[in-house]
């Protein structure tokens, strides 16, 4: 399910993303969380650089942060596991109609890029995590998560994915006892996401 609202969080600066790495990580300890994020949202300056409203901006920080923390939390089991795989959205795809030549597998199901424009970032994640011996998926929904997990033993898997579809298939991985790592976009909307490279590279 996608967000009810649009963000684009590519013109906010890098440290805003560290410091919601920070309070991920002492969120634990704090008893004022909606305060703290009242005054990071003031500080960096989002609602401007975003264009929402002061309820959407907390709702979006709240699950960055909650993805961050869990992102902690797995970490290890997630360095332990050998065969992984990297799940990307689709809708990060450059093109999203006939001008995309990836061509479409229903029985898996996924995209399989055919690398038509290097300046994708479907395909230069797809060129990275496979070069680190991923497999890659590029996925029409997060339904198509479990059907891919049944059909082969991951013990890891990095997952790209608006906040609530990574929120979604967090659930699924750990029903299956999978460890996982989320990369959430840093623009929405279904079409024309984005997603950050340097943190994808970090993650896997
Ligand atoms: S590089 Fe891959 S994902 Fe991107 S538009 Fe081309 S085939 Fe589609
Ligand atoms: S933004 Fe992408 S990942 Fe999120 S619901 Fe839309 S298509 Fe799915």
């Amino acid at each position: 399910m996608p967000y009810k609202f649009t963000f684009d969080l590519s013109k906010v600066p890098r440290f805003f993303f560290t410091e919601i790495a920070r309070i991920s990580y002492n969120k634990r300890m704090h008893k004022t969380l909606f305060d703290t994020l009242q005054d990071i949202i003031t500080k960096f300056r989002i609602q401007e650089a975003t264009g929402l409203n002061l309820s959407d901006a907390l709702v979006l920080l709240q699950d960055l942060i909650d993805l961050q923390a869990v992102n902690l939390v797995k970490r290890k089991e997630f360095l332990k596991t050998k065969k992984r795989a990297l799940f990307l959205s689709h809708c990060s795809r450059k093109f999203m109609d006939s001008r995309c030549h990836a061509s479409f597998d229903a029985s898996i199901p996924s995209y399989t890029c055919a690398h038509c424009s290097q300046d994708c970032l479907i395909s230069k994640a797809d060129y990275l995590a496979r070069e680190k011996g991923y497999d890659v998926y590029i996925l029409p929904g997060g339904s198509c998560v479990p059907k891919i997990l049944k059909t082969v033993q991951y013990e890891g898997i990095v997952g790209v994915a608006c906040g609530e579809e990574v929120k979604i298939g967090g659930e699924i991985l750990g029903s299956m006892n999978v460890a996982g790592q989320a990369i959430p976009l840093i623009k929405n909307g279904c079409a024309n996401t984005v997603f950050s490279m340097d943190t994808l590279a970090k993650t896997i």
